[in-house]
């Protein structure tokens, strides 16, 4: 696998990541333009239900944007595929696995 088809798949990702986040920015009820400031006690619940909900998958989503932006940096300078902790590469089948890694599995470990 080349690293040319690593980063189109990278691009995609990053594009889908962005139209996710833009798509739960909207859901979240309480960035929501008609609000409804005087809820009852449960709409109150439900809110706020949401609104956990849905900003705990904006910082998931969030994080895997950073590590797509991170690989598509190392892409760039020739890094890719180098373990960011020790410099020795990273397994070919840890990388198809998951693109975005930027250690090998010991260093992956030992960072916990
Ligand atoms: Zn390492």
């Amino acid at each position: 696998m080349s690293h040319e088809s690593v980063r189109e798949n990278l691009e995609k990702e990053k594009e889908n990541l962005v139209k996710e986040l833009d798509y739960y920015k909207k859901e979240d009820p309480y960035l929501s333009p008609d609000r409804n400031t005087s809820n009852t006690l449960d709409d109150d619940i439900t809110e706020i239900e949401g609104h956990d909900r849905i900003t705990a998958t904006r910082i998931n989503l969030k994080e895997r944007l950073g590590d797509v932006k991170k690989a598509l940096v190392s892409i760039e300078d020739g890094s890719y595929g180098e373990c960011k902790s020790c410099g020795k590469k990273i397994p070919a089948e840890r990388l198809i696995a998951m693109p975005t890694a930027l250690y090998c599995i010991e260093c992956n470990k030992k960072l916990g």
